[in-house]
């Protein structure tokens, strides 16, 4: 049987763009549930600056409380080499840096150009693993820029060939505004791979024009080892305008488990903690599956 991982990225995406301050205990009590459901890599903070983004200003507090698993790697997103510096501190198994296809989101993301980057992202990758440590490496506004619009799939691929040159674990390809359909998603999967084809492929989509679990299908018909997703489908970036929440949890795990691809993953323990997170967040989340439920089981009987 196929298999496809799924990180859950709700204690860090899922959560930065949120008005609500979600407490510490409740991001860690969000890695417990998801390690519950059998989701065994988390991106549990990103260390960032607290003034820019004040939703994961208890980075350290987060990571210092998570229990210590031989069995799940805790990533902890990096932005720069001061980020990495700041993880490098804490007991995250994973670095997971960040670089960005295009110039103007680069700058508004995180004040470099698209080369820049580049560079930083191969700075720490080499000092996580200088301190033992994993490392990946995600490609932010691979399908489309929230300034630019059109991003050449070339430039993606360019990018990926140089970070792959850094021995990462894996590249990842994200659609931080949600703007790809599934085409454009066979296409650069299909080019990335052929360009570095050892290098496991990770996708990270947001669904912010209801292709996002029709991008995910697409990325897992390419190749993709890895889907990132976050429970109840929060999620979206500060500095892109207009991104909404990432891919759910939920409804990836149904698409895939139900289509005979195993994720590891328990279904009702996802729903379970989506009632828990809805409280926790005073609103409903936008996952579909958590609210329609799994599919029936033949000893429901008709009311
Ligand atoms: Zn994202």
């Amino acid at each position: 049987m196929r298999r496809i991982e799924l990180v859950e990225v709700g204690p860090r995406d899922g959560l930065q763009n949120e008005s609500l301050i979600v407490s510490t205990a409740d991001k860690v009590a969000l890695v417990g549930r998801a390690l519950a459901a059998g989701v065994r890599r988390i991106e549990v903070a990103s260390f960032v600056n607290p003034r820019r983004v004040p939703q994961m200003a208890d980075a350290e507090t987060v990571i210092a409380a998570l229990p210590d698993r031989d069995d799940a790697i805790y990533v902890g997103l990096v932005l720069n080499v001061r980020g990495a510096k700041r993880a490098l501190l804490t007991k995250v198994d994973e670095l997971g840096a960040v670089c960005v296809a295009s110039d103007s989101f680069a700058m508004r993301n995180q004040g470099q150009t698209s080369a820049e980057s580049v560079q930083s992202a191969r700075d720490i990758i080499a000092l996580a693993k200088a301190a033992g440590r994993s490392a990946q490496v995600t490609i932010g506004a691979a399908f489309g820029c929230p300034f630019e619009g059109f991003v050449s799939p070339d430039h993606v691929v360019a990018m990926a060939v140089e970070l792959a040159k850094s021995g990462p674990r894996e590249i990842a390809l994200a659609d931080t505004i949600g703007v790809a359909v599934p085409a454009e998603v066979t296409a650069l999967v299909t080019r990335v791979r052929a360009a570095v084809p050892d290098m496991p492929i990770r996708c990270h989509f947001h669904d912010t024009r209801n292709t996002g679990l029709a991008n995910v299908w697409a990325a897992v018909e390419a190749g993709a080892t890895t889907i990132d997703a976050s429970l109840g489908g929060l999620g979206g970036c500060p500095f892109a305008p207009g991104a909404a929440g990432n891919v759910s949890t939920e409804d990836v795990q149904y698409l895939l488990e139900r289509s005979g691809i195993a994720t590891g993953v328990d279904l009702d323990m996802l729903i379970d903690a989506n009632r828990w997170f809805t409280t926790v967040m005073g609103k409903p989340l936008p996952s579909m599956v958590a609210r329609a439920g799994a599919f029936p089981s033949a000893n429901q009987s008709e009311q």
